[in-house]
């Protein structure tokens, strides 16, 4: 959904100095622990790349479609892996982020909900790349432990309230889009399928086929942008 609006997948996120490090080396509790400024500061390299760039026509078609079809009595629930708040930039409401989000910060130490702002810190993404710059974790105002981001690390277990309320929407949907998913990362990978036992209609979107490609009544081998404003356009008409 977001590599079209410049923010690379979790796989191809390792540029730069990152190239060193696979994903699993820094998004896990050990290794926020081991080295937290390395980690803290790759976050926030993230977090910056973020806020740099705009929701692409697929997340804005999306905030559209939600739009018409509660104004006509429906709903639209989106439900994503993505750890970015480009969905709700592009004007969908009540996102479930099932893989948590980027932009939400908590004590390490007594789980304390924490603000935190990205761009307050004095460096910018590319200087993130000089080890020199590497920034220390910022700090709860209860217990002055580390903040981490709000995101499902390896090991933890996604958040069962929102994972709920996708799995109640997947049950009652008349229609399912699968949009860009590699379909690799469990459980959030198997929900269409609890859709399609329920009888909902299941369209996929993605320029690679995927494991769910054949089972999904329609796919589309298009990127999210093409092909989701093509979708609404033909069924407003
Ligand atoms: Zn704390």
């Amino acid at each position: 959904m977001s590599a079209e609006s410049g923010v690379p997948t979790f796989r191809d996120a390792q540029t730069g100095l990152w190239q060193r490090y696979s994903p699993e080396q820094l998004a896990t509790e050990q290794a926020f622990r081991a080295n937290p400024s390395m980690v803290w500061t790759w976050y926030v390299w993230r977090a910056l790349l973020i806020n740099s760039v705009a929701p692409n026509a697929g997340h804005r078609v999306i905030g559209s479609w939600q739009e018409a079809l509660t104004a006509d009595g429906g709903s639209l629930t989106v439900a994503t892996q993505n750890v970015d708040d480009l969905h709700e930039r592009g004007g969908a409401e009540e996102v479930l982020h099932l893989h948590g989000s980027l932009h939400d910060y908590r004590c390490l130490e007594c789980g304390a909900p924490a603000a935190f702002d990205p761009s307050s810190t004095t460096v910018s993404a590319e200087q993130h790349f000089d080890k020199d710059s590497v920034l220390e974790p910022a700090r709860c105002t209860q217990c002055s432990g580390m903040l981490r981001p709000g995101v499902i690390w390896f090991g933890e277990m996604l958040p069962q309230t929102t994972f709920d309320a996708a799995v109640e929407a997947l049950r009652a949907a008349d229609l399912v889009v699968v949009v860009g998913t590699s379909g690799l990362m469990q459980p959030a990978a198997s929900l269409p399928l609890i859709a399609q036992e329920s009888g909902a209609k299941l369209v996929e979107i993605n320029p690679v086929p995927t494991d769910l490609s054949d089972v999904a009544d329609v796919y589309l081998s298009a990127t999210a942008a093409v092909a989701l404003p093509a979708l609404l356009g033909e069924l407003l008409s």
